[in-house]
């Protein structure tokens, strides 16, 4: 699905010696890469603060806690997502309300969101799927009405841009008050590791999120709060300092790749490509098709016997997963979700590919189909 070994190549001197660097420095948590990398960071996304932490994951968990969510809230997200996100709001005993998304960009339903509240909403998670940003207009707008915080999941979309209506733009992840994102290998901006941050323009909410991922101190050895330990590692961050600048070229490479695709699978009649919202650009985490009227599990098996990476993000809603089922669903709430656990696949995606190896995958995919 990704070529990171081929990636590496290309980056591979001054990864090499930024990784020796600091090993030699012995600065292996906490170090001036750490710093470093943040203040890269806050410039890239043009956002006041940027903390790193351990993974995505953690991310999402302690932006909650630095709300000061507590136990009976609710907080809204979509049930077509990775399940980091409605993991962590149950893992704090808060109450997952899951939403179905919209058939063509996978992104939260405004309709559904409206529908959802309640007086104990507290927090609306919108996740900006594969790549593109979530309907942020309408979701800020809503927030706003009902006095709620807007926790933006941009683990998939790092790089992304937004233009709201009156024309300014800004990044994936600062809009709300408070974004995350994950560094995971795999992820367009990724570590050689695990790693993750969180996003904030909000001066006392940064300093709350700074603490709590360092076991809730503020000074040293005097805990004010309950936190967690959740750190990004200098090596970590060295690797991220010297893949950051490259950012916006791997979302073009990517880009390119997903401009192929489309050309190729063009008015297919078995063949839904991706819809790009017009109001955020697309850095293609993920290419995902929607194959209809035609056997999408068959697809998927031809292509792994024809040597071809290819995934079904995502096979189950998390509305029916086990450790999600909740006698408050109903099944008519999750009808796109339900029709796109049938329909999707998700094609390799990476910013590496040469001609041929797009031309074979999309000729293995149309010969299949024909
Ligand atoms: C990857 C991912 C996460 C979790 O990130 P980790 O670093 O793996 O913990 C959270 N949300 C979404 C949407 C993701 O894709």
């Amino acid at each position: 699905m990704v070529d990171l070994k081929g990636q590496y190549e290309k980056i591979k001197s001054a990864i090499d010696t930024s990784i020796i660097n600091v090993v030699e420095s012995a600065a292996f948590i906490n170090g001036p890469e750490v710093h470093a990398f943040q203040k890269d960071l806050e410039n890239y996304l043009d956002v006041k603060h940027v903390i790193p932490c351990a993974n995505g994951t953690d991310a999402l968990q302690i932006a909650m806690m630095g709300l000061g969510l507590e136990q009976g809230d609710e907080v809204i997200t979509v049930d077509f997502t990775f399940a980091a996100t409605v993991e962590v709001i149950a893992l704090l005993k808060l109450t997952p309300v899951l939403i179905d998304v919209e058939a063509d960009t996978f992104n939260m339903d405004i309709d559904a969101l409206k529908k959802a509240i309640t007086p104990k909403t507290k927090a609306i998670v919108p996740v900006h799927l594969f790549g593109q940003c979530a309907n942020m207009e309408a979701v800020l707008e809503v927030a706003k009405e009902n006095n709620l915080f807007v926790i933006e999941d941009t683990a998939q979309a790092i790089g992304a841009d937004y233009t709201f209506s009156d024309g300014t733009t800004k990044k994936a992840g600062t809009m709300g008050i408070v974004g995350t994102t994950s560094f995971f290998p795999s992820k367009n901006l990724g570590c050689y590791g695990d790693g993750g941050a969180i996003f904030t323009n909000d001066d006392e909410l940064a300093h709350t999120i700074r603490g709590m991922v360092n076991h809730g101190m503020y000074r040293r050895y005097y805990h004010d709060v309950v936190g967690v330990n959740s750190r990004l590692d200098s090596i970590q961050a060295t690797i991220l300092r010297i893949k950051l600048p490259n950012l916006d070229s791997y979302c073009d490479a990517r880009r390119d790749a997903a401009n192929y695709y489309n050309d190729a699978f063009a008015n297919h009649p078995n063949i839904t490509t991706p819809v790009t919202s017009d109001f955020t650009t697309h850095v293609f985490h993920q290419y995902t098709l929607q194959i209809k009227n035609a056997d999408r599990n068959a697809l998927h098996q031809h292509l792994l016997d024809s040597n071809i990476p290819n995934a079904i993000y995502y096979p189950v809603p998390l509305h029916s997963q086990k450790a999600y089922q909740d006698d408050r669903y109903n099944e008519d709430d999750f009808k796109v979700t339900n029709e796109l656990i049938e329909t999707v696949i998700s094609l390799p995606m990476h910013t590496e590919f040469d001609k041929e190896q797009l031309e074979f995958i999309t000729q293995t995919i149309l010969g299949f189909l024909k």
